[in-house]
């Protein structure tokens, strides 16, 4: 196998056909072009002529399709008439990461899969790039549209500062509560900086947003704050007058196959996390020959960004049907073609390898009577790298709180079994796993605090 290199230390002269795993397959200038933005930005002429093919329904089901509500022919008819920052406005009172969500909400199984204009036509009125175009125009001029309301005296501490905690805190802070955001990492965000693929979310702009976001006022951030270690909650509950918990899901499954511990086998969530932390993409390490296992967005997204990488060979394995898969069939076709192989009914077996992984032998599956069953058959791809993304798990919830399966509890909008404590996102039962619901549970559940705090409820 090749010379494994730390991140930052460029191999001179690897290509994608240098065996093992190594950075600087590809050059500065073509990394820089695979990991260019999906879907390019409108100019404002294009995002009127695009605005002006919504029918501006009556009863739109693009608004029911939509996680957060937004409505989204009023918006389209702001763009239309070139009111782009009012259009901004109307997307942000019920999302306030609608910037992230135009860049990385499935839309072609929400909103535009809704669209009138798809079942008529096949081509959805473009509501994601229209969104993007509305949201990145004001934050350009950067305006926030919010501001706060008188103090209300009260404080709330919310954890975990990803999508659900964002969306939370700016919501509590808008009514007038002092909100304490917690989180673990370094930096906030969550997935959205350590998570979404880099080629959806470039220039930094997962950053940016908390900043513009965190203009509203009474947010207090404080990185390094783990639940369970620096924080409690018995003290979080006495200090605060609410909780909400948005800690995510920050665990990894394993693949209970022999040999998983060899040398280049890791966490397709750790690899992602690591690309869009690297501050030279030449820098990142990556295997001539790919494996992931998983069907889910994060499966794409660790075998398309491998394949951006340089990475020769990469195949998708994934145990069930491909029409099973959890990535959508937009994310399978933008996989397959990047040149990413996708193998569906076949369950992995067995690592092998002299140390580090060499080879990955899977067993093909069938499914009888709704199980799952291996066939006895057995094949083996060539693997100097394999990546497990076979599903998160929650890590980390406080023992108080009762679980529904492997989440944390809730009822109605996030309360938890415990009085005064609300959570939402991913780590919360109920939830689809994506950006968008976790903005809607986490701004949801701030309302409900706030009718809690005032002593509606
Ligand atoms: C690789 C990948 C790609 C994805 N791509 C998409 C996509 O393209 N589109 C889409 O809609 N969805 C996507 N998703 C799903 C989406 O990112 C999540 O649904 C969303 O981020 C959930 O938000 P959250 O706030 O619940 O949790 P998270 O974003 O996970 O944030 C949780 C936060 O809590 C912190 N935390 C964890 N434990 C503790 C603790 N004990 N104490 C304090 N803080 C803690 C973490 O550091 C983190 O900042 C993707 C997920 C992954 C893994
Ligand atoms: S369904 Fe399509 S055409 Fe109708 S309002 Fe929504 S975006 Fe416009």
């Amino acid at each position: 196998m090749g010379k494994l290199t730390q991140p930052g230390e460029t191999m001179p002269d690897a290509t994608p056909l240098t065996p093992g795993i190594t950075s600087g397959r590809l050059s500065a200038e073509t990394l820089s072009q695979n990991f260019d933005d999906l879907h390019p930005a409108y100019a404002p002429h294009e995002a009127a002529v695009a605005a002006d093919r919504c029918y501006f329904c009556h009863d739109a089901p693009c608004i029911t399709a939509c996680p957060t509500d937004i409505d989204i022919p009023l918006f389209l008819r702001q763009i239309q008439t070139g009111t782009p920052e009012a259009a901004a406005k109307t997307i942000l009172s019920q999302n306030i990461l609608g910037g992230m969500c135009a860049r990385v909400c499935p839309t072609e199984t929400l909103c535009e899969e809704a669209c009138v204009r798809e079942a008529a036509e096949g081509k959805p009125v473009e509501i994601g790039r229209l969104q993007r175009f509305a949201t990145d125009t004001l934050m350009r001029a950067g305006k926030h549209p919010f501001t706060r309301a008188k103090s209300t005296g009260k404080s709330v501490a919310v954890v975990g500062a990803g999508p659900s905690g964002l969306s939370c805190a700016h919501r509590l802070a808008m009514h007038g509560h002092d909100v304490v955001l917690f989180d673990a990492r370094a930096k906030a965000g969550g997935l959205n900086e350590f998570g979404i693929a880099a080629y959806k979310s470039t220039d930094g702009f997962a950053a940016q947003e908390v900043d513009w976001l965190l203009k509203i006022g009474g947010i207090t951030v404080e990185t390094g704050q783990r639940l369970g270690q620096e924080l409690s909650l018995d003290e979080l509950q006495n200090e605060y007058d609410a909780v909400f918990i948005g800690i995510g899901l920050s665990g990894v499954n394993s693949l209970r196959a022999a040999g998983e511990e060899r040398e280049g086998v890791s966490d397709a969530v750790s690899f992602i996390a690591d690309l869009r932390q690297a501050s030279d993409l030449s820098g990142l390490p990556v295997g001539r020959d790919v494996v992931v296992i998983g069907g889910g967005m994060t499966a794409v997204d660790a075998a398309v960004q491998s394949k951006l990488l340089g990475a020769q060979n990469v195949t998708i394995v994934y145990r069930r049907g491909q029409d099973q898969m959890g990535a959508s069939r937009f994310e399978q076709d933008l996989a397959t073609s990047k040149g990413v192989r996708i193998v569906a009914n076949a369950q992995p077996v067995a690592i092998h390898g002299n140390g580090a992984v060499a080879e990955a032998e899977f067993e093909y599956t069938t499914t009888k009577d709704g199980t799952l069953k291996g066939t006895g058959e057995t094949f083996r791809i060539k693997a100097d790298q394999l990546f497990k993304a076979i599903g998160q798990t929650l890590e980390g919830a406080p023992e108080a709180l009762k679980l529904d399966g492997r989440k944390i509890a809730v009822t109605g909008a996030g309360r938890t079994s415990v009085k005064g404590i609300w959570a939402g996102g991913d780590c919360a039962s109920g939830g689809d796993d994506l950006t968008v619901t976790a903005v809607a549970e986490g701004r949801d559940a701030a309302e409900d605090i706030h009718s809690t705090l005032m002593g509606g409820k």
